[in-house]
Formats: structure tokens, sequence, C-alpha cells
């Protein structure tokens, strides 16, 4: 992509009203847009740094067999007041609205009684489990508090995925085979190493949840960690009792600030029964399906990436995740030689299968590499009148500062050997 064409523009301050670091910096890159305390909009740059966490998550779900689908965010509020979910009492999040003939509807903030109650005209016999349903969809939530930027917000997105076992014993290897999904998602968004699963409270069906907690000290939560165990525990069930479960000592614990980035929960049969998702079992009875549900906050992820690897230039973005994986600077462009030359680097960038963002404008070279720092593309390669005659690029790696110098041939050739 041309810089060039690129509507957004990158800002020196944040606005005043943002108190959060990374949508102060998501702002000021041009990545996002801020609407209202709690509502976000997605800009170019910030849209194709979503999706790739998107499609990482959704390459790990669909690896376990996930199906996609896109549910309704219309809530209609018969199925959740058979589980007891529709009252504000009951849950403090809801946003309701009404339609024309004055019947109150909700907006999703969650899917389990609407996806329970689909389910019911698919899943028949035991022979049709397991099954796991999965979307990526908005949400809506009324939170109280707003002061995380784009880690917490009114309307997101989020990954929910929706087990459905015969019984308990298949229900235990989807949990398991998630949890390892999971694992893999950090891993390859490179927070792993910072990513504890935590025990977290349970409900009915089993002692405990487990969530994903990122540690930063953007986070909202606290957890207590034994790194060398990589046990963690949530601040709500850090008590002699669950101690004693995991074998560990109140003093080989350290309390630290944590994101919960995702979570994994044994539903078991509170909704297929309230909401009768019944199939036959072996024996030729009609038992309740049982469940779990899997949730996991993308934007929440972007969020705690840039908290966690930013530095007082900007954004750094793993490559993995980033807009681009190559920022071409193109310096010295009002001469036509050097311009048809950048044109010329940025052509063959694209036909070697790079992803390139090309700063082909007219700029001072401190604003483009100032701007170029904060947007936090993993390499950038810089070509000038200099670069040109000497027949080499310069190949700055963002994180690291590390500078090199390669031939065109070896740009071509060896950029996916360059460390990040
Ligand atoms: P929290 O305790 O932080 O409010 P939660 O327990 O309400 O989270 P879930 O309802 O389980 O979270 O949602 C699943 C995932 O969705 C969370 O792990 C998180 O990554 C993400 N998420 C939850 N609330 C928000 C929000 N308001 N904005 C952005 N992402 C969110
Ligand atoms: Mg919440």
């Amino acid at each position: 992509m041309r810089q060039s064409r690129l509507f957004t523009r990158t800002r020196h301050d944040a606005p005043a009203d943002e108190v959060s670091k990374n949508a102060q910096l998501l702002i000021r890159a041009g990545f996002v847009h801020k609407e209202m305390a709690g509502a976000y909009s997605f800009l170019p740059l910030g849209l194709k740094t979503l999706n790739k966490i998107i499609g990482i998550i959704r390459e790990e779900m669909d690896g376990i067999g996930g199906q996609e689908v896109t549910l309704t965010g219309l809530q209609d509020p018969s199925v959740w007041e058979a589980t007891g979910r529709f009252d504000d009492e009951a849950v403090d999040v809801w946003f309701k609205t009404k339609l024309k003939n004055d019947t109150e509807i909700g907006l999703g903030f969650t899917h389990e009684e609407p996806m329970t109650r689909m389910m019911r005209e698919h899943l028949l016999s035991h022979k049709d489990t397991p099954k796991l349903v999965y979307q990526f969809q908005t949400k809506f939530r009324n939170e109280t508090r707003a002061k995380s930027g784009i880690m917490r917000t009114r309307e997101f997105i989020m990954k929910d995925l929706y087990s459905f076992a015969k019984n308990e014993d298949e229900h235990q290897k989807i949990y398991q085979q998630v949890a390892d999904a999971y694992h893999r998602i950090f891993n390859r968004l490179g927070i792993g190493e910072d990513t504890y699963q935590t025990f977290a409270s349970g409900g009915v069906f089993s002692k405990y949840s487990h969530e994903f907690q990122t540690i930063t000290d953007a986070g909202e939560d606290v957890v207590y960690i034994n790194k060398a165990r990589k046990l963690a525990i949530n601040q709500e069930v850090n008590n002699d009792e669950v101690r004693a479960d995991l074998n560990v000592q109140e003093g080989d614990l350290e309390a630290l600030p944590a994101s919960e980035v995702g979570n994994i929960f044994t539903l078991g049969t509170r909704f297929s029964e309230a909401l009768g998702l019944m199939i036959t079992n072996e024996d030729g009875e009609k038992v309740p399906v049982f469940m779990g549900s899997y949730g996991i906050g993308p934007a929440r992820l972007m969020g705690v990436m840039v908290e966690k690897f930013a530095d007082s230039k900007g954004i750094v973005w793993p490559e993995a995740v980033a807009p681009f994986k190559a920022h071409l600077v193109g310096l010295n462009l009002e001469d036509a030689a050097v311009r048809e030359y950048a044109d010329g680097v940025y052509e063959a960038l694209k036909d070697n299968g790079i992803e390139v963002l090309y700063d082909d404008r007219d700029a001072r070279p401190g604003e483009k590499f100032a701007e170029s720092d904060l947007m936090g593309i993993p390499y950038r390669i810089i070509v000038s009148r200099k670069t040109m005659e000497a027949g080499v690029f310069e190949i700055v790696t963002r994180k690291t500062g590390d500078v090199r110098s390669l031939s065109e041939e070896e740009l071509y050739r060896d950029f996916d050997a360059i460390p990040e």
C-alpha cells in the first residue's frame, strides 16, 4: 500500500481525555478512532492487525474441528428468561432496546442461550456429538468502567466457542483441546511466555474454570503466580483450600497485574436443561447435552500487545499481527531518478510476496522515521539517493533498532531470515 493513498494521518498528541496507553498510541498512529468513551472504530491499519489476530484464532479453532457461524446480535427475551438471565439484577451489562410495537429486545453480551436453543434443531443423538461451534461476533456490554482503551469497550468482537458433548468424559477431552489451542494462539501472538492459564471460580459442574491472563501493568485483574511451575491463581480463589488443592504455599506466589485475554468454562447441563437441548444416549434415554463455552477478546489482545511491546517511540508489533511486514521509507523522492528506483523496489517487494507499506510522500526524513517508529511495522527498509548509488538497502528492525545492509538480491532472498 502506498502511504500517500492512506486516508489516515498520524498525530503528535492523543486526545486529552484518553487515559490508556494502548488507545493513545493506536489513535496517534491512525489505527483506531475514538468515537466516545468505550467505543472505538478500527481504521485501515488497525483493522489489518485486528484481522490478523482473528485469523490466527480462526486457524486454531478450525484446527480442533470448530465450525464457524455468525449469530444475530438481536436477542429474543424469551430464551433468556428461560435461564433467568434477562433480568437486569442477574446481568448488569445488558443493553436493551424496543421494537416499534414496544416489544423489548436485547443486544447480545454473550450467546449461550440462542446458541443452545438453535442446536436443538441439529443435535438429536449421541452420534451427533461432539460438536464445536464458534463465531467472531459483536457483543454489547454496558460496562461501568471504560478506562482501558480498546481492552474494555462497550461494543467488541468476541470469539466465542461453544462445545456440545454427549457426557462429561467427552466434554473433558474437548476442554483440554481448547486449552491447548489457546496456548498455541498466545504463543503465535508472541505473548505465550507471559500468559498464564489461571485457576478461576467454576460453577455447579466444575470446581474451577480457567482464565488466560497476560501479565501487564495495564491489566485490571491481579493474579497470583508461581513462575517456576507456570501456575497461577485468580485473586477471587486464592485461599487456603485452593492453594492446598494445587500444592502451593502462599509465600510462593507473586501478585501481579494481568489482563484476562480469554477463558474456558464448563457449563455442564445448565443451559441444555433449561432450554431443552436433549439427545438420546447409547441406551436410548433422553439426556441433556454437556456443554462448555470458551471466549477470547481479539481487540483486548491487540491492546495488551500494544501495552506490552511499545517503547518510548511508539508501537512495536510482533510480525504475526503487524499490518505490514515492511515499511519501505523513500527519501530524496523529489529527485525523479530516486523516485523511479524506489517505486521499482516497492513493486519488487510486492512481487516477492512481502506485505509492504511504502512511504512515497514528500516529507522530511525525521518526520518519516518518527511516524514509522510510531506505527511499529517490524522492518523498515530505507531507500534514498545514497542507498541507490551504493546498491544496498538499510534494514532497521523496529524492536531492537538493529541496522543491517543488504543487497537487492539478499533483500528478497533473506528477508524472511531476518530475526525480529
Ligand atoms: P472481564 O472480567 O474482563 O470483564 P469477562 O469475564 O466479562 O471479562 P467474558 O464474558 O468471559 O469476559 O468474555 C470473554 C472474553 O472477551 C474475555 O476473556 C475478554 O478477552 C473479552 N472481553 C470481555 N469483556 C470485554 C470488553 N468489555 N471489551 C473487550 N473485550 C472484552
Ligand atoms: Mg466482564
